[in-house]
């Protein structure tokens, strides 16, 4: 059952995702719910309900025409901007089936929502019509290259273009677009995107030549489910869909009237001159200057990536170097601030189809964040949303993510110990001690500005930055020097060892090196000692998380693997920590002990119940099954067993802590668990409440800060960070661990 969310019981949230959709404005859902209440009438039905039902879908129709500027051509209601995309392409292709261009082509704009060219393509094979689907070319300002349109436009069967992008705001200039088109095909079908336009810039859609122009009402205050399509006078249609004859048999079955209904109100207010729903173009300008204030001065070094002169106002796509669009995110939306990373339709992906046909530079596209804010946005909402912006500023110096300008240190030490940083499959560590000392293994390039970031931040000495061998991470150890703004030691061999010296003092450790040839020929283990105890072992790629390394590279040797097993089990301990240069398991941390016990062909080593021999012979086979999964290069894993997770729900868990003294642990990174004040938010006592990222359960392991023996509810933003962390702790022989079902964002 869908249990409906008490807002009293939740953080306010501010939400900047206008462009994926919006609320429903409470005028427009009185309406709406009227109409399914009491004005609920089939506009087909020839009594006195239904043709109050079919004066209400009228009246909508002609507003809509006076909204955006149609005296001529026709409107149509929809379910949305996708239908409308489909209506207008399959009119458009059918109608041309038969066309005599030698070479046809499809042409959209390269920066167009997916629904577009998924729409032509999908189409344009269904249809047999298999005309060459060509993108458009945009400039860096996202503006189509008109010269490329005017050179092909006269082989096009359609042209679809958009007139504001959904992910950067910025505007087409649709009148010259036109002139282009016309002056190159006069009468090639044109569809326009409008769906980010409503509202937004005024559309007078007759003084053009427009044919088909799709809109969508849930990006504008009115529910999902309902849009409509403009239809030039005269321009092609084919019902797309067929039945009852509705909509003058234009479009079949029976009319979301509701949604109509909610579309009339929200017309009403758009043409209202007296209305103070949607404020004015100056209003929205000076909300923008207001955020890009707030996000400025968190992000000095923020980098917008487009032209604000060029982009309707409730726009701005901006990025940070050196901070992914997935830890502003989660750092935004733990504080409540709902944003989207590029596109919402695409958030799964990592990169920005938009902003790298605008060509902006890769980590641009990477890090992009889009914040977008509607219309009829108030005053107070953008003041709330500055002020929370503005209040990450701390939460981000203390994780060091941005390095603070402030002269107090209210930083929370966030370094001390031992953080695995992660990228892609690959591990680098940093581990500092109480005196702020620092060792880095296995640099990886793509994070040296974070880890110098807490390094210059922290006011750390760095004591050496060591590779465990030689292709970890691929590049030459001065490259990592150079681009950490370092001078490279002299003294140094390839792995960054100093030379002639056997260990290096980290405050009241001491480093040590053996050589644990296998994997590679030259492979090293660190171990870290204190006194005489090996207290975390840096192993590379001899020993992953449920896994050997492979041994099957040009200078790996399983006999020497065989031997370098042996010759670190009799220096580990149980309860060592193994640090590798890999994590495909998601494991996050092991011991000594628990390796063992989920890596048999280890076990079986390090017990002696096989001989060198029968290693190479399981390990060169083991080898071989990998050789066909290139994403586990470095070697083979076994991932954590999930049939044991115990899942709770919220209720559950809370009745846990609260009667069995569980403790809740946040999983999640330092600076989401400090802007999200779980202990106020959930009304438990602050001391059930514990912090341990992802990246630190290692450290929080070695440090023995975590009590097997105690229970522990796990919680993250959606379940999935706490669920792994949980199969990583069941690994380690906590027996009492459950992970919240849904994290925080079912509360
Ligand atoms: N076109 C643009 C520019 C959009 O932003 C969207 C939605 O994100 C769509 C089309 C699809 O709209 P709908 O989800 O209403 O079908």
């Amino acid at each position: 059952m869908f249990t409906p969310i008490d807002p009293h019981l939740h953080q306010p949230q501010v939400y900047l995702d206008a462009n994926a959709t919006t609320a429903v404005l409470p005028e427009i859902a009185d309406i709406v719910s009227h109409t399914m209440q009491v004005c609920f009438g089939n506009p087909s039905s020839s009594h006195i309900t239904g043709i109050k039902a079919k004066h209400l879908m009228e009246e909508t129709r002609q507003l809509a025409k006076q909204v955006i500027g149609a005296q001529t051509g026709h409107i149509l209601f929809t379910s949305g901007a996708t239908e409308g995309i489909q209506t207008a392409i399959v009119s458009a292709l059918l109608a041309i089936k038969e066309h005599d261009i030698a070479e046809p082509i499809l042409m959209y704009g390269a920066t167009e929502h997916k629904a577009v060219p998924n729409t032509l393509a999908h189409w344009n094979s269904v249809l047999g019509i298999n005309a060459t689907m060509m993108a458009i070319s945009v400039d860096q300002d996202g503006l189509l290259d008109h010269d490329f349109i005017a050179e092909h436009v006269g082989q096009a069967l359609m042209i679809c273009t958009m007139a504001v992008n959904n992910e950067t705001g910025v505007c087409q200039d649709l009148a010259l677009l036109e002139q282009v088109i016309r002056a190159n095909n006069p009468s090639v079908a044109w569809m326009v995107d409008c769906v980010q336009a409503l509202g937004k810039l005024d559309l007078a859609i007759s003084e053009t030549t427009i044919d088909y122009a799709p809109f969508s009402g849930h990006k504008l205050y009115a529910p999902k489910g309902i849009g409509f399509l403009y239809i030039r006078e005269q321009s092609p249609y084919t019902p797309f869909i067929a039945g009852g004859g509705q909509e003058g048999g234009m479009r079949s079955g029976t009319e979301n009237l509701p949604g109509i209904a909610g579309l009339n109100r929200l017309f009403s207010l758009l043409i209202d001159p007296q209305q103070s729903v949607f404020k004015s173009h100056q209003q929205l300008h000076s909300y923008r200057e207001q955020l890009e204030k707030a996000l400025r001065s968190v992000f000095p070094k923020i980098v917008f990536n487009h032209r604000f002169d060029l982009s309707v106002p409730t726009t701005l796509n901006f990025a940070v170097k050196n901070i992914s669009s997935k830890e502003i995110m989660d750092l935004f939306d733990a504080a409540g601030i709902r944003v989207s990373a590029g596109s919402a339709c695409s958030s799964g992906a990592s990169r920005s189809y938009v902003l790298d046909a605008m060509s902006v530079d890769n980590w641009q596209s990477e890090n992009a964040i889009r914040l977008s804010f509607g219309p009829a946005a108030t005053q107070v909402e953008i003041d709330e949303a500055c002020k929370r912006i503005t209040q990450l500023k701390s939460v981000l110096a203390s994780a060091c993510l941005v390095i603070s300008d402030s002269q107090v240190t209210e930083q929370e030490v966030c370094a001390l110990g031992l953080s695995q940083y992660k990228h892609q499959g690959a591990c680098c560590w940093l581990f500092v001690t109480d005196e702020k000392e620092a060792v880095i293994i296995d640099p990886i390039i793509e994070l040296l500005p974070r880890l110098m970031n807490v390094i210059q931040g922290q006011k750390l000495t760095l004591k050496a930055m060591l590779a465990t061998h030689q292709h970890a991470h691929d590049e030459p150890l001065a490259s990592y020097y150079s681009l950490a703004g370092l001078t490279q030691p002299d003294n140094l061999d390839l792995l960054g060892w100093p030379n002639q010296i056997d260990d290096i003092q980290i405050g009241r450790y001491q480093l040590m090196r053996i050589s644990t040839p296998g994997h590679n020929e030259n492979s090293v283990s660190y171990l870290l000692m204190d006194q005489d105890k090996v207290v975390i072992c840096f192993c590379g790629d001899l020993i992953l998380p449920g896994g050997l390394g492979r041994t099957n590279l040009d200078d790996s040797d399983p006999a020497q693997m065989y031997d370098s097993l042996l010759s670190l089990s009799q220096r580990l301990s149980s309860d060592s920590v193994l640090c590798s240069s890999h994590d495909y398991a998601q494991s996050f941390a092991i011991d000594w002990h628990s390796q063992q016990a989920i890596n048999p062909l280890l076990n079986h080593v390090v017990t002696q119940q096989i001989d060198k021999q029968e290693f190479i012979k399981q390990k060169q086979a083991s080898d071989q099954s990998l050789a066909a999964q290139v994403e586990y290069f470095c070697g083979a894993v076994v991932s954590p067993a999930s049939h044991s997770l115990v899942e709770k729900s919220l209720p559950a868990a809370l009745s846990l802590i609260a009667e069995e003294g569980a403790i809740l642990l946040d999983i999640r990174e330092s600076y989401e668990h400090s802007a999200s004040q779980l202990a106020t938010l959930l009304n438990i006592n602050e001391q059930h409440v514990r912090n341990v990222p992802l990246n630190r359960i290692s450290d929080a392991i070695w440090q023995k800060r975590l009590d097997p023996k105690q229970s522990y509810v796990l919680i993250c933003r959606s379940g999935n960070r706490s669920r792994q962390a949980c199969l990583n702790l069941q690994q380690l022989g906590f027996e009492q661990v459950y992970n919240i079902r849904g994290g925080l964002a079912l509360l």
